[in-house]
């Protein structure tokens, strides 16, 4: 799978959740030798209590925890440290006690993505590497290309078909090299992306746990802002979209790290959220599918407005599919009609504009199990509506159009036809 990294740290080995197998630093093994699933990364981090309780200056003021040697290594622009929001309009349409909001919108390029591909970006300069290459539906690619620039390194991009226009255009602009692939199937572009790494010598940036282990650290990030953000006290539920599932396996395993360290004793429980027209999580959770096995059986024909989760394998599925089986958690699936629904109703509600996979986490907010009064629930926002608003213009209120004039403008306001 992966390339061999070598490492020489102690701030990391790597486990199977598969099997509970580890091994201490050094070369990566990139499946286990017991069961064959991908190994992940273990933090060995035991900062001081204080440090968490602390109000984080951007993501890497959790560098004790992030797979990445040396300070000098790290290029960042400030991702992380995102807002967490009251959402009590919803929570009260909803009859649940509380809805938070983990805002990752205002991350540099508009998506927690920012949070992993710092990582991996990172990891990739500390070995070496000139050239970064990843496979996208959109906000991966505008994170590596903003992130390529910074360092000074050089961005390929293969973006699948599903790519909103407004994302190629952003990922564009920061330089990078776009190369649009024709296929409906995430995984096939995926095969393309690692042989052309291979061949031309590129460091693998895509954010897939089983291919680089590296990038999805980032997300493991937004647990630990959780816990400082709630003064410990976590929510019931947290909601994410799943694409590969590297999001809720990532928090999963930041909440693993706090659970270790005694700072909680129960884990929320984690639900990850799919469109309906491309759902490998829920199926795989309904017919409690082993991970391995879920690899051989990829969605047919991904189809939703949710392009940036439409992947048809789980790329995390050895961290996603324990994060939700062992936090007795949920896979939901919304229908495109709920996702368009929800973005609006989000917009409307609490003034936040996210895309369409943020949306499936609100949407999903109806399906929660047992859910009562006493819930408390936190959603991932995870990205910004603004890269792609063809998705939604044909479902939001037209513009007046009128002459210069006041008597035109009291009949917008006294509700007379245009
Ligand atoms: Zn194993």
């Amino acid at each position: 799978m992966g390339r061999m990294a070598v490492v020489t740290t102690s701030k990391f080995g790597y486990i199977c959740y598969g099997c509970g197998a580890t091994t201490a630093s050094g070369a990566h093994a990139a499946t286990c030798a017991t069961c064959s699933e991908p190994m992940a990364i273990e933090s060995y981090a035991r900062p001081d209590p204080s440090e968490l309780r602390r109000a984080p200056a951007s993501m890497w003021s959790y560098f004790d925890f992030l797979p990445i040697d040396s300070r000098g290594d790290v290029i960042s622009l400030n991702e992380g440290a995102t807002p967490l929001l009251d959402a009590p309009t919803l929570a009260a349409s909803l009859r649940v006690a509380r809805v938070l909001l983990k805002n990752e919108t205002g991350n540099p390029t508009g998506s927690f993505k920012d949070r992993q591909v710092s990582v991996g970006i990172s990891h990739a300069r500390a070995r070496g590497f000139n050239t970064v290459a990843v496979v996208s539906s959109g906000n991966v690619a505008c994170a590596t290309a903003a992130y390529a620039a910074r360092a000074g390194m050089k961005a390929v991009l293969f973006m699948h078909g599903m790519a909103a226009p407004g994302k190629i255009a952003q990922a564009a602009a920061y330089g990078a090299t776009v190369i649009k692939v024709q296929s409906p199937s995430a995984s096939a572009v995926f095969d393309l992306c690692i042989a052309a790494c291979r061949e031309f010598g590129w460091y693998h940036l895509s954010t897939s746990g089983m291919h680089e282990p590296f990038n999805v650290e980032g997300a493991k990030t937004i647990a630990y802002e959780l816990f400082q953000q709630t003064d410990g006290a976590l929510p019931d539920w947290i909601v994410a979209p799943v694409g590969g599932g590297g999001l809720l396996g990532g928090i999963w395993r930041g909440l693993l790290d706090l659970k270790r360290l005694g700072f909680v004793e129960t884990l929320p429980r984690l639900a990850g959220v799919q469109a309906s027209g491309c759902a490998p999580l829920k199926k795989a959770i309904d017919h409690n599918t082993p991970f391995l096995a879920t690899l051989k059986d990829p969605w047919p024909n991904p189809k939703t407005i949710a392009g940036g989760i439409a992947d048809d394998i789980l790329f995390d599925g050895h961290t996603v599919l324990p994060a939700i089986r062992t936090t007795n958690g949920a896979a939901i699936a919304v229908s495109d009609v709920e996702i368009i629904r929800a973005e609006i109703a989000l917009a409307q509600s609490e003034g936040i504009l996210c895309d369409p996979c943020s949306a499936c986490s609100i949407a999903a907010l109806q399906h929660i199990p047992e859910s009562n009064e006493q819930t408390s629930i936190c959603c991932i926002i995870t990205g910004t509506g603004i890269k792609d608003l063809t998705a939604i213009s044909d479902h939001v209120p037209s513009a007046y159009t009128i002459d210069a004039s006041l008597d035109a403008v009291r009949n917008i306001i006294d509700g007379k036809p245009r």
